[in-house]
């Protein structure tokens, strides 16, 4: 029987960035039998076939076709790609004394910024390379393996009131190092020179980098007994994996059966690459219209779908009792956690909570509910995005995690099982 969690960990680890997990995925559904379908395209399509579309490299649409969407309808489950992390910028070596190189980085959505200092980091994203004409270049991902970089805190001698509390400038106390250089002549265009010789080409035809750091330190199990996991970018990898594994496993109802992996939610989702462009409507009108169906068929197709918006919750944090609903407040390790908010940042609703719940049930999964402390406002996520542009019935959900947006975040091993259990009975119903 497949391991689940060593497979969880190798997954993270082989996605440092939205792009490589993307590639990852690809790589995952390849093994798979599934086959990419160019957005550009004509699409024909017939029942049973697999197949996934990419978007910019850092979202992917991938889906078995079932019977006749407008007599069966979608199950779909949404996740995101992307963390929180340091994108770099452009002209982004700084020198100073001594031959110390810094890049120039921004924050890209909301880390816990300290949880980045002093850690091994490297650089993982991709390169845009010189193609055929000027609006057909060349897009490769790049990776750097080896720990090349650190943020060094400043010494506590020279503030000793740190631990009272410690505000951060991004400009100023984030820059990582990269090095330190002899030839100060070497240091303008020096990252340009690195993606090319990763990628084996000329530094003439390296045109363009989206480049972010990542914290090198791999995914690792912890606790007496191995209940959690410790890794950056739980979230959303890790609702990621429990997607793809489902998907994989799954046999399906007759319902086309879609993972549609987003971008760009830690920012806001307004990109072409995530939940609030247009592009999951797009895929399943295509899907649709390649079966022969019409759009009175397609809106039959939606209404009769359903959508798991799969994105991590906050988990009690045994520390802070009081930032926590009295009630509704998920334990690491309960099972799969439905998110509500009265004022529809989720899109759970009681008719959607009860059919997840119902999912759960039928597979064996506890289920535990999430609804902010009264005084507290929360975050948003993908499913009420999602459903602005499609009208879905469907819920928010996630696990529960501790530290949500730290370089490392904990989960519990048991309850990516369990949801890996209650997605795999989602798609078959
Ligand atoms: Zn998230």
């Amino acid at each position: 029987m497949t391991d689940h969690i060593a497979d969880l960990k190798a997954f993270l680890d082989a996605s440092p960035v939205n792009f490589l997990a993307v590639d990852e995925l690809r790589r995952r559904l390849d093994a798979a039998g599934f086959s990419e379908l160019r957005a550009a395209d004509a699409w024909t399509l017939r029942p049973g076939h697999k197949r996934y579309v990419c978007v910019n490299g850092s979202a992917l649409m991938a889906f078995v076709v079932g019977d006749a969407p407008a007599a069966a309808g979608f199950r779909i489950i949404a996740a995101h790609s992307d963390s929180p992390c340091f994108r770099v910028k452009p002209r982004c070596e700084m020198l100073t004394e001594g031959g110390v190189v810094r890049l120039n980085t921004e924050v890209y959505g909301g880390p816990i910024l300290y949880t980045w200092f002093d850690r091994p980091l490297s650089l993982a994203g991709r390169a845009v390379l010189r193609g055929a004409d000027a609006l057909h270049p060349e897009c490769r991902t790049v990776r750097f393996d080896k720990p090349m970089l650190v943020i060094p805190h400043l010494a506590i001698h020279f503030n000793r009131a740190v631990n009272e509390g410690n505000p951060l400038s991004r400009q100023k106390d984030m820059l990582p190092v990269l090095g330190c250089v002899d030839d100060p002549a070497r240091v303008p265009g020096m990252l340009r020179h690195m993606v090319a010789a990763k990628l084996d080409v000329d530094p003439y035809d390296v045109l363009d980098y989206d480049l972010s750091l990542y914290t090198v330190e791999g995914a690792s199990v912890v606790g007496l007994n191995g209940e959690y996991i410790t890794s950056g970018r739980l979230d959303d990898l890790s609702m990621v994996h429990a997607a793809l594994t489902a998907l994989l496993a799954s046999e399906g109802s007759g319902a086309t059966r879609v993972m549609a992996i987003f971008d760009n939610e830690e920012t806001g989702s307004g990109t072409k690459q995530g939940a609030a462009s247009p592009v999951l409507d797009h895929t399943l009108r295509r899907i649709c219209a390649a079966l022969g169906g019409s759009d009175e068929d397609y809106y039959r197709a939606v209404a009769d779908s359903f959508m798991v918006s799969a994105d991590n919750a906050h988990g009690f944090h045994p520390n802070y009792a009081e930032k926590y609903d009295p009630v509704n407040h998920p334990i690491l390790g309960g099972g799969p956690v439905i998110k509500i908010n009265a004022n529809c940042k989720y899109m759970t609703d009681a008719d959607s909570a009860a059919v997840f719940a119902a999912v759960c049930d039928d597979a064996d999964v506890p289920v535990q509910y999430f609804v902010n402390h009264s005084d507290v406002a929360g975050g948003s996520t993908l499913g009420n995005i999602l459903t602005s542009q499609i009208p879905l019935r469907g819920v928010d959900m996630g696990a529960a995690v501790w530290a949500m947006h730290s370089a490392r975040e904990t989960a519990s091993t048991l309850d990516h099982k369990l949801t890996i259990r209650a997605f795999t009975r989602f798609y078959d119903c």
